[in-house]
């Protein structure tokens, strides 16, 4: 199967090939014809698999074979949770409309609004777009959605888990009744089914099989440490391995900013990604660890969500994540070509209760190792203590676990970028931390 095999004109597939793409990837191959046929679709497949170019190829040649001549309305609209998604889909937007008259831009917060009103009002056939910022603008008439044909939802559950949904209705009340809805998830969970019957209308469900059922290729080690001594351990493993592209877990923003001040203190180029750093700070920090100019990228759970974050040998968790599904999240960024990938989780004493919830959703023990040296010194709280604690996987939490790991069991399937976590990686479990958070 080939790009225009699918029905995409040349100028498209010239552009494709020039990424580098050979063939379409499974849910590109199963999402492209009923897009390009006008249908509504509600596709699911995992972090990835290449679902920015499923939808972005086929609305491109709409776009551009529907073209109006004098003037540009806006006809197509992508909606993200995240600026870095927002900033990603466009970059590959602009990629692959090079051969196409199209024009596109993205909004998104943080950022000053005025050169955002002054492109749009020059007018673009294309929008990505947070959906706050969005609403913002539409507020100060700088944009309108009463010519939009296209509507996009990428990342749809994560939309609903950052509690978008009231802002995705509102956008959709300006647009005309009629217009193409397609939808993307990277799981088909009751809420994503909720939001989609509203929106959607008589939808293809599109799904992509497993590719291939060769083994896992994460292996998961767990180091006991002692609290005080991570940070110390952490550069010990970088630098007695020589590893020079590691992504590290921090539970919080000033953990992480404080781990990557000690690495930069001890000579190991790193720079932290979390909500409270500027756009600019985030993009150049992701752009440096793609690259290889800086060797360490510091990030918490949320930052991390969803970005195109190439497949690293090595993932540390410096803590453990207080919510099992986010260890699955994390170490389904390890694994690259085919090779073994690791995930290495530092686990102190009062985190022994976090290693048994994902050991519970894993349905398999973590190997454990204590260092010379490093071993933990201080003991485990006892276990009322620790269910008062902020961290706990309390009473609130258990019913979430549940349905959560139900569905990471009935969603099993590994990705085409040689990422073989089957088990562990599918469902992209909502967490009450990411709720509402605009980050
Ligand atoms: P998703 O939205 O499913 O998480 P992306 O659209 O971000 O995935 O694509 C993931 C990566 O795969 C990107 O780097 C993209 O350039 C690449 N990619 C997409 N389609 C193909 C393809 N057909 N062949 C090779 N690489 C692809
Ligand atoms: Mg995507």
């Amino acid at each position: 199967m080939t790009f225009s095999d699918l029905g995409l004109s040349s100028a498209i597939v010239k552009a494709v090939e020039e990424k580098g793409y050979t063939k379409p990837s499974p849910i590109q191959e199963k999402a492209i014809p009923p897009i390009l046929s006008g249908k509504d679709i509600l596709a699911s497949a995992q972090t990835g698999t290449g679902k920015t170019a499923g939808f972005t190829l086929p609305v491109l040649q709409y776009l551009s074979e529907t073209k109006h001549i004098k003037y540009r309305p806006l006809r197509a609209l992508v909606l993200t949770p995240t600026r870095e998604l927002a900033a990603q889909v466009y970059d590959n937007i602009r990629e692959y409309s090079k051969y196409v008259n199209i024009k596109s831009t993205v909004v998104f917060g943080g950022v000053n609004a005025k050169p955002q009103i002054a492109t749009l009002k020059k007018g673009v056939d294309i929008l990505v777009a947070t959906p706050g910022r969005l609403l913002d603008l539409h507020d100060r008439k700088a944009v309108s959605f009463k010519r939009i044909d296209v509507l996009i939802l990428d990342e749809a559950d994560r939309m609903l888990d950052m509690g978008f949904v009231r802002d995705i209705n509102k956008i959709i009340s300006f647009m005309p009744e009629k217009r193409q809805n397609l939808m993307f998830s990277a799981t088909f969970s009751n809420d994503i089914k909720k939001l989609a019957s509203g929106i959607l209308r008589n939808p293809v469900s599109v799904e992509t099989a497993p590719q291939n059922s060769t083994a896992k290729k994460v292996t998961h080690k767990v180091y006991k440490v002692d609290k005080k001594k991570k940070t110390a351990f952490t550069i010990k493993l970088i630098k007695d391995n020589n590893w020079n592209q590691v992504l590290i877990f921090t539970r919080t923003k000033h953990g992480a900013n404080k781990l990557t001040q000690k690495l930069i203190k001890d000579g190991i180029s790193a720079a932290a990604i979390h909500g409270n750093k500027s756009q600019g700070a985030r993009t150049k920090a992701l752009k440096n660890f793609k690259d290889n100019s800086i060797k360490i990228l510091v990030a918490t759970d949320i930052a991390a969500r969803g970005l195109d974050i190439p497949l690293l040998p090595h993932v540390i968790n410096f803590e453990l994540p207080n919510v099992p599904e986010d260890y699955v999240h994390r170490i389904g960024r390890t694994g690259r070509a085919g090779a073994t990938g690791e995930a290495i989780s530092l686990v102190c004493s009062e985190e022994s209760e976090y290693q048994s919830e994902i050991e519970k959703l894993l349905k398999e023990k973590l190997n454990s190792t204590i260092v010379a040296g490093f071993e933990p010194t201080d003991t485990a709280p006892p276990k009322r203590a620790a269910s008062q604690s902020k961290r706990s996987f309390g009473k609130k939490n258990n019913s979430r676990n549940t349905t959560s790991s139900k569905r990471n069991k009935s969603k099993s399937k590994p990705h085409f970028k040689e990422h073989k976590l089957a088990k562990a990686t599918s469902g992209r479990g909502r967490t009450g931390a990411a709720k509402k958070k605009r980050y």
